[in-house]
């Protein structure tokens, strides 16, 4: 897989400095999504206060992608409102559909946008969400809790 150097740099800062990698005692809710066909697995915990992300931290083993795109998410979310969290997140799913013809919206995506090549890649794709669908997973069950 080609990606572009800089690009690739930011990847692999956060794989070897993962972000929030460090699971919150407590939580709202914590879901274990595994991606099979890489062998990805991530625990990501969310707390919630009121309806802003006030925590995301997660643990998680797999390739390069999965794991700095949990970490780059995590960075994202925390602080963010769930509909701010929300467009980010549409915003990525997007980018990640594109099949390589969208760079992504850097000042909404930020780091997110070094991962813009990894849509070219079908069978990467799922590597690159993994992370994001479980804090979807998450949120909803934290929203749901604290009805
Ligand atoms: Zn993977």
């Amino acid at each position: 897989m080609q990606l572009d150097n800089l690009y690739q740099e930011v990847i692999l800062d956060h794989y070897k400095n993962p972000q929030h990698k460090k699971l919150s005692p407590t939580y709202d809710a914590q879901v274990h999504h595994i991606n099979p066909s890489c062998g990805d697995e991530i625990t990501l915990n969310v707390t919630l206060s009121g309806d802003t992300v006030a925590n995301v931290s997660w643990d998680g083993v797999g390739c390069s992608i999965s794991q700095a795109s949990v970490s780059i998410l995590s960075d994202l979310v925390l602080g963010k409102t769930l509909a701010q969290a929300q467009e980010i997140s549409d915003s990525f799913m997007a980018l990640m559909q594109s099949k390589g013809t969208q760079t992504g919206d850097e000042n909404l995506l930020e780091d997110a946008v070094a991962l813009a090549g990894v849509s070219q890649y079908p069978a990467r794709i799922k590597c690159a969400l993994l992370g994001w669908m479980a804090f979807k997973d998450a949120s909803v069950q934290a929203l749901a809790k604290n009805q």
